[in-house]
């Protein structure tokens, strides 16, 4: 099956000593970002930039070039737009400035940040359709095919590549292979997964991906940038609803200034070249991937022992963030747990399922699988602490799991 799917036994990093503490006396923040950052990310924070001056023309210069370099871009088909605000604007401007406003788009919805599209396609007036497969079941190739055939005006299609509503990993290689067999065109929101989770342009075919400058990467929130092919942010031109957002606008600006149009999010953007730099030192996507599936399988296994179930089955799973059920026992209470968790140092995150009780625990941001050890240690201790002697989820949730497929 796709590689994305392997699980850590394969990564080829040794386990790394201990990174250092993020700052004294923070909590670690196990959620899908804003995130735990480096000191040294902070710390470049620590100056101001004028947008203008030619020192922060070439940090942007050297951001935009350190992203497509992820790619493996060999034909020098794609460029990088950088696009102020959090996340969902910059999946906005895609949407805006790449599905035409006579087009029609098919979005693959199997949680919250699918739904984002379909609600913000609605505010955009594009034509839509959605294929939704609830809380958590991924999309396959083979219904995108039939929904395809049967409706010849779809021209594009949308995929969110880790759904971090449950922390699936989409098929992304595989719903790629059909848009294209049936000559459409694919957009990805790779928010939570870029930079950890490879997306090269010779492995999986796409138009336009966007992420976000406080995901895997690393950095804090304030931006985040869409890396698109050429020809598609020339067709671009004149397409968006929205000044601000006009991703054909802030490119032709960008190429021909070195600026950006509006105020730039200064200290973030330094920030992230920090965090960008780190990554690099790392081993790239490939190293920054390792540890992130060492946190989770270290994470997963822990919590296993305490008696704790994922929703998700291996083979979804994500290396990025992992959805628990809830214990079925009568003292537990997540609020509870959530402040015992709290005061030994973590943030965890509540759950989205809409059928069962769950949480969320996070497997990005800087930290490791020292520090994942200590997560599954708090929560034993908070468990006992709440007089709970074991995490087993009830009977409705292991039914609920049941229907995933393998
Ligand atoms: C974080 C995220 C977004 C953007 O959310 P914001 O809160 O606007 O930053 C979009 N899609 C996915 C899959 C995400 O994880």
């Amino acid at each position: 099956m796709l590689s994305e799917h392997k699980l850590a036994a394969q990564a080829p990093f040794p386990a790394p000593a201990p990174l250092p503490a993020p700052a004294l006396g923070e909590p670690y923040l196990l959620t899908p970002g804003p995130l735990t950052t480096s000191y040294a990310v902070k710390q470049a924070m620590l100056r101001d930039w004028g947008s203008w001056d030619g020192d922060f023309r070439a940090m942007t210069s050297e951001m935009r070039q350190r992203l497509l370099a992820m790619l493996g871009d060999t034909n020098n088909e794609f460029d990088c737009v950088p696009m102020q605000g959090s996340g969902s604007f910059a999946v906005e401007a895609m949407l805006g400035s790449f599905v035409p406003r006579d087009g029609k788009a098919l979005v693959l919805v199997n949680g919250a940040y699918g739904q984002r599209i379909v609600q913000t396609l609605g505010y955009l007036g594009r034509d839509h359709v959605a294929i939704d497969k609830g809380d958590y079941m991924p999309p396959r190739g083979d219904e995108v095919a039939a929904a395809l055939d049967a409706d010849p005006a779809i021209t594009h299609v949308i995929l969110v590549h880790c759904e971090t509503s449950s922390g699936i990993l989409n098929p992304v290689a595989e719903i790629s292979e059909t848009v294209y067999a049936k000559g459409r065109k694919f957009l990805v929101d790779s928010m939570s997964a870029f930079g950890a989770i490879p997306l090269e342009v010779g492995d999986v075919r796409y138009e336009a991906m966007v992420s976000s400058a406080n995901k895997c990467i690393e950095g804090v929130p304030g931006f985040g940038f869409i890396i698109a092919r050429k020809s598609e942010l020339e067709a671009a031109k004149g397409r968006s609803h929205s000044l601000s957002l006009d991703v054909h606008a802030q490119w032709a600006h960008m190429n021909k200034t070195g600026q950006w149009r509006y105020t730039p999010p200064t200290h973030v953007v330094a920030a992230f070249l920090e965090a960008l730099r780190q990554h690099e030192a790392e081993g790239g996507v490939a190293g920054r991937g390792a540890r992130y599936t060492r946190n989770r399988d270290v994470m997963v296994a822990g919590m296993r022992e305490l008696g704790f179930e994922t929703l998700l089955k291996d083979r979804w799973l994500s290396p990025i963030i992992v959805t628990f059920f809830c214990p079925a026992h009568p003292d537990f209470a997540f609020d509870r747990f959530y402040e015992l968790m709290k005061e030994k140092g973590f943030i965890i995150y509540p759950g989205k399922l809409t059928v069962v009780d769950s949480f969320r625990v996070g497997c990005i941001g800087r930290m490791d699988e020292h520090v994942m050890r200590k997560v599954v240690e708090a929560a034993g201790q908070s468990l006992r602490q709440m007089g709970v002697d074991t995490a087993a989820p009830p009977a409705a949730a292991i039914a609920e799991r049941a229907k995933l497929a393998a």
